[in-house]
């Protein structure tokens, strides 16, 4: 990722506030451009530039033309780059009656809290305009229960309407609905292993979200290449919580857990619960698909499960473990781990800590159970059927 201005947009979570800012913008420097040019050729890379709200100048368009790469743009620019992945931030949906199926072949759309009870009304006319919907939930790190609700409620409204597209035979991709019927494992965003960010300082970034945050995060430099502080946490298999998941299209976003969460490898509870009622919508569209189309075996199927957030499911199915001494009735064994697990939190003030904390929690639980018990971890939620 590559962003080539000072207002380049976001295309996910994070926000570049220069991109709301009336000051006047710029470009990356040419010289600069070479030289990250030059450095995908030599590692063979293609590059995803993000673009700002003014056009590139002709010598930036010649420049970048040399290489294998991608355009997203803000939908204002859509006229001006054929080609590009649009992407539609809060206040510029006023924009979107102007797509065309020759505009819009993949979207962005990052969508705001506040009109999340309408998203079917959004999403609904672009069916018929692009060929993929990538939705981005901002202000994720606020959502409460009943703005789970209405999510669930919206992807419910939206199922009808794409089962339509597909009746019709207009397969659109939706990343919340449509990705999980044809993933076999996990597909995240997997920065810092697959793609990594250069950012406008010339330094390099596990993903622009982090290059905004903190510029001090960086993972190296042109000279001295990229080394990954704990690059081992970026691996699924050292994701205790999501290594055992199936919401295989989730972004497992690495921005988001060090936020939300202080631990890279853990993610928060709004993620899970998130991608679970996309997860269960998914399967919800698989169900109502199955009778009216011929195709059906090409889409996955995908379980019934009755929880939303698999850190609580774990819990629930770790409590035992969890009462007080006098109450245990297990074995030597068992007694003396707990005794170590009394030293971490008291079952008593079990109901008073924040999902962050019940997420150290079930980490710390799991880890002593294979550590010291030497048993696969309890309560994970659809690994025992895969
Ligand atoms: S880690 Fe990936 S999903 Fe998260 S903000 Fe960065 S690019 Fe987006």
């Amino acid at each position: 990722m590559v962003p080539i201005a000072t207002d380049a947009t976001s295309f996910c979570y994070y926000e570049n506030k220069e991109y709301h800012s009336k000051k006047a913008a710029s470009f990356i420097s040419i010289t600069q451009l070479k030289k990250i040019i030059k450095y995908a050729e030599k590692h063979e890379t293609p590059i995803n530039f993000l673009l700002g709200k003014k056009r590139l100048p002709k010598e930036y368009t010649q420049l970048i033309n040399t290489i294998d790469h991608v355009k997203i743009t803000p939908i204002s620019l859509m006229q001006s780059y054929n080609n590009a992945i649009i992407v539609v931030n809060p206040n510029e949906r006023n924009h979107l009656p102007k797509l065309t199926k020759r505009t819009a072949s993949n979207i962005i759309l990052r969508l705001e809290k506040s009109v999340l009870n309408t998203l079917a009304t959004i999403v609904t006319p672009l069916l018929a305009t692009c060929k993929r919907i990538n939705l981005i939930l901002l202000e994720l790190e606020s959502y409460s229960d009943k703005d789970f609700k209405d999510y669930k409620k919206q992807i419910a409204i939206i199922h009808d309407k794409v089962l339509h597209s597909y009746q019709s035979g207009t397969n659109v991709e939706l990343n919340f609905l449509s990705d999980r019927l044809l993933l076999q494992k996990m597909n995240n965003c997997d920065a810092g292993q697959t793609h990594f960010t250069i950012g406008l300082n010339g330094k390099f970034y596990l993903c622009p979200a982090f290059y905004y945050a903190k510029k001090s995060d960086s993972i190296g430099t042109f000279k001295q290449g990229i080394s990954i502080p704990n690059k081992q946490l970026l691996e699924l298999e050292n994701a205790p919580i999501c290594r055992h998941c199936d919401a295989f299209h989730c972004k497992r976003c690495f921005y988001l857990n060090k936020q939300l969460t202080a631990e890279i490898n853990t993610p928060s509870h709004q993620q899970c619960v998130t991608a679970h009622i996309e997860r269960n919508g998914s399967h919800t569209l698989r169900d109502k698909l199955k009778d009216t189309i011929e195709n059906i075996e090409d889409f996955n199927e995908i379980s019934e499960i009755d929880y939303l957030d698999p850190m609580q499911h774990s819990i629930k199915q770790n409590e035992r473990l969890l009462l007080p001494k006098q109450e245990m009735n297990n074995t030597v064994q068992t007694r003396t781990s707990a005794d170590s697990w009394h030293n971490v939190i008291e079952p008593k003030s079990f109901n008073k800590i924040s999902n962050q904390e019940l997420a150290r929690l079930i980490l710390h639980l799991q880890n002593e159970l294979v550590q010291r018990l030497s048993l696969q971890p309890q309560g994970s939620t659809n690994h025992e059927k895969q």
